[in-house]
Order: structure tokens, then C-alpha cells, then sequence
């Protein structure tokens, strides 16, 4: 599918759902893409894109950076905390706060560069035991913390279980953002993200349905 298919189908549900044109953000996820085909997005203008590993967004972003002006990055795959200095002199948003100790180191580096890129909680929505994030119970002790460090979170993100409806999951991620005052909504993907625009997404994440699906074998390390 084209870039130009989904920014069609993006306004279309904006429209559909009583959402303003043009807000939602579209994520562009280049992870593990071949070079050419990112290029191939940014020749037709985009300038938002995701992606999982620091390393690999290191050997990318400086030189299309170079090449095409700014280009917004944003982190959405887990951040280590020895990766996290390097990571926020490289992104403009990290989706993925999702424990005290990288919110601690993420509070450190805020303070003495005097700016912090954009951050979400992960919310672990469906409380899986092998997925990164926050538990929805815990979110209200976790965002009083951040805000002790003097991190101002802008909005929580989630992914939902592989094997189950996203559906409840995007209206409790969008519940949880409202009753903390929280105006990002970073959820949605390439099989579901009218379902997201639906229940309010502002940060949809779309890789293979712009891309093509991933070569997993090539799958770097973080
Ligand atoms: C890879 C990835 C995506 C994009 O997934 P697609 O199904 O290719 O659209 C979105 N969010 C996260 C966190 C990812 O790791």
C-alpha cells in the first residue's frame, strides 16, 4: 500500500469519527527496512518516522537527516538504559517510558541538557506478563514519580495483546489518558489503526502497510 493509500484512509476515518483533519500523526515505523524503500517516503515528503533499535536509527537518521532537512524520530521499541543518552540526542519523542529507572536516567540527562524529547508511558494494556510497560494500576504512582523527577509526560501509548480485539485496549489506554490529563494517545498499527483514530489516537505507528512487511531475519540488535 502506498503512503498516499494510508494518508487517504487516515482522513477518512478522521472524518468518520468526528476527529479533526490532520490529528492524527503518522508514524512511519522504518525498522529493519530497506534503505531505498525509506528513502523512496521521504522523497514524497514525509518527515515522521519510528524505530525500534538505537544502534540501527544511528546508522540511519544523521545522513537522511543531512540529506532531507528535519526529520522528526521517534523511539518506540524498548529503550535500555545505557542506550538512553544516545537515544535522547537522536529522537524527538521515546513512546516507551515504561519503568522508575529509566525514568530516573531519562530525568538525569533532561536536567543537564535542559530539554527532554516527547515522552509516553507504555501502559502494559493487557497486563502480559512477558510485555514491557506500566500496569494500568500502577499508572497513577508511576506519573506521580515522573513528575517528582520534573518529567512531564505527554501521553501514554500501548500494544495490545497479538491474539486478542484491540478494541478495549485503545478505549482503556483512552480513559487512562483522560482521567490523568494526558493529550497523546500513541496506539495503533498497521492492521488497526482506524480502530485507534476511532477511540482517539493522535500517534498512529504504521511500518509494514506503508513499507512491506519486514525481512525478520534481518532484524538487528538493539
Ligand atoms: C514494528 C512496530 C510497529 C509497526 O508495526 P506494523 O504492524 O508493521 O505496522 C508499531 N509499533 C511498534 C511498537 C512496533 O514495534
Amino acid at each position: 500500500m502506498s503512503l498516499s493509500e494510508i494518508q487517504s484512509r487516515i482522513a477518512k476515518a478522521e472524518a468518520a469519527h468526528g476527529r479533526a483533519p490532520g490529528s492524527v500523526q503518522l508514524i512511519a515505523v522504518s525498522k529493519v527496512q530497506p534503505l531505498d524503500r525509506v528513502r523512496a517516503v521521504l522523497e514524497q515528503g514525509h518527515r515522521l518516522f519510528g524505530e525500534n533499535y538505537v544502534q540501527e536509527a544511528a546508522a540511519k537518521w544523521p545522513d537522511f537527516r543531512a540529506a532531507f532537512g528535519p526529520v522528526q524520530v521517534h523511539m518506540i521499541g524498548p529503550l535500555q538504559t545505557n542506550k538512553a543518552k544516545q537515544a535522547v540526542e537522536l529522537f524527538d519523542a521515546i513512546h516507551t517510558l515504561d519503568r522508575p529507572s529509566l525514568a530516573e536516567k531519562l530525568a538525569r540527562l533532561a536536567q543537564s541538557r535542559g530539554a527532554s524529547p516527547d515522552l509516553f508511558i507504555q501502559v502494559n494494556t493487557g497486563a502480559e506478563p512477558q510485555k514491557a510497560g506500566i500496569l494500568p494500576e500502577a499508572l497513577g504512582d508511576f506519573l506521580r514519580h515522573c513528575h517528582a523527577l520534573d518529567l512531564a509526560p505527554k501521553g501514554l501509548m500501548c500494544i495490545p495483546p497479538e491474539d486478542q480485539d484491540a478494541t478495549p485496549h485503545f478505549a482503556m489506554l483512552a480513559r487512562m489518558a483522560a482521567d490523568h490529563g494526558l493529550a497523546g494517545l500513541s496506539m495503533g498499527m498497521s492492521g488497526d489503526f482506524e480502530t485507534a483514530i476511532a477511540h482517539g489516537a493522535t500517534h498512529i505507528r504504521v511500518g509494514s502497510a506503508i513499507f512491506g512487511a519486514r525481512d525478520s531475519s534481518a532484524r538487528p540488535k538493539s
